[in-house]
């Protein structure tokens, strides 16, 4: 790939200045406004660091009751999928611990993730529910995103995820529960979430039943993202394009139409490296493809219990570059520029620009390729929220 005039839109010996908890100056330290040089409230010294945007983690599964650390063992020792599923285990081990966990233990769990993605430069974080799988339990994950997010002082966006297996109780009966997710669920989750999304996939729910959801969300004013292609080809991508999704996510089997319908539509493709890693996928997303057609891409960690335990952000840039090719300029817009317009909240987040909000992470590097480029180092000195350190 040809390198961009100015890589990473490098601004050597720069200087940001914050009013209000806004930018209203970005550039050469030379060229600071003189009124704003003379008096700062305060200062922060870089000391030869680099600041990017604070990074957006655009798609987690961070609120869940218990873990799946015994079932990667068994994995390990030899365990096929269908032997840990009747074992109790798998997806609807996650639904019955979370079912089972009290309001608190939910926040305090989600908290102590959220900080782990914080001390690796993580402002701004999306979080799903779809482990309760029954109303109360959707709703009440939600808002303990909400409020886990706001215990760390970092901005969450949240998204239904009703469509994300069927429970239970209701194998065999989907339609019942396709009906509870749009005539139930999405109702009581606006003022709660901000998105709806659906998994769709042979072992899910069908194109035609994510239609409805992404329909019925847009319908109360939640926007669409799309789980797509992740283990097949069913035409996920093209779905989420033409319910005017803002994402479709994994894309690991996305045709060239589903790409071409993506970039018609405006839908950003969004990587997750991890889920490919943990579930020994092969087939990767056709990342050339989406370069060829204008498509901009973004970067997640996937952080989940079963299929992505990834709790840093630098890994999932790392796994972007290793895995998918992604360059390390790529990879870092794709948790930064790309994963705000993802979250529609493009020029106001993810990006230094004067009136963007002042969410800036300060790392001790030389070289911003570093943040792809360490596996299991931290460099992030610390986070800016709103112009606030600490
Ligand atoms: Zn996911």
């Amino acid at each position: 790939m040809v390198p961009s005039a100015t890589p990473y839109g490098t601004v050597p010996d720069g200087a940001i200045a914050v009013t209000d908890g806004r930018v209203v100056f970005v550039g050469p330290r030379g060229e600071l406004p003189s009124e704003v040089a003379s008096h700062p409230a305060r200062v922060i010294a870089g000391d030869g660091g680099w600041v990017t945007p604070g990074l957006i983690d655009c798609h987690t599964h961070l609120v869940f009751g218990g873990n799946r650390a015994e079932e990667f063992e068994a994995r390990l020792g030899g365990a096929s999928y269908e032997e840990i599923a009747w074992a109790g285990g798998g997806i609807l081990s996650t639904v019955a611990a979370t079912r089972a966990a009290s309001e608190d233990e939910l926040r305090a769990s989600a908290g102590a993730r959220i900080a782990t993605l914080r001390a690796h430069g993580v402002t701004t974080v999306e979080i799903k529910s779809g482990y309760g799988l029954e109303l109360e339990t959707e709703i009440q994950m939600l808002r303990v995103a909400r409020a886990a997010g706001d215990d760390q002082d970092v901005t969450t966006v949240t998204t239904l995820l009703g469509a994300h297996a069927l429970p239970p109780e209701a194998a065999g009966d989907r339609d019942v529960y396709l009906d509870l997710v749009c005539e139930e669920m999405i109702p009581a989750a606006v003022g709660v979430a901000d998105a709806v999304d659906a998994f769709c996939e042979g072992i899910a729910f069908t194109p035609e039943e994510c239609r409805r959801v992404l329909q019925t969300g847009a319908g109360h004013g939640l926007y669409g993202r799309l789980h797509a292609d992740q283990l097949s080809d069913i035409g996920g991508a093209a779905v989420a394009a033409a319910c005017g999704a803002r994402s479709a996510d994994h894309l690991e089997y996305t045709s060239e139409a589903g790409v071409r319908a993506m970039a018609q539509s405006g839908t950003v493709p969004v990587l997750l490296p991890g889920a490919f890693l943990y579930l020994n996928e092969e087939r990767r997303p056709p990342v050339a493809a989406m370069r060829e057609a204008g498509l901009d891409i973004a970067v997640a960690t996937d952080l989940n219990p079963g299929s992505s335990p990834i709790a840093s952000p630098l890994i999932a840039l790392n796994l972007a570059c290793l895995l998918f090719g992604l360059t390390p300029e790529e990879s870092l817009a794709g948790m930064t520029r790309v994963a705000a317009r993802v979250l529609d909240m493009e020029g106001s987040r993810g990006t230094l620009t004067e009136g963007a909000h002042a969410d800036l992470a300060l790392w001790d590097i030389e070289h911003p390729a570093e943040l792809s480029y360490w596996m299991g180092a931290n460099p992030c000195r610390t986070v800016i929220r709103g112009g606030r350190a600490g």
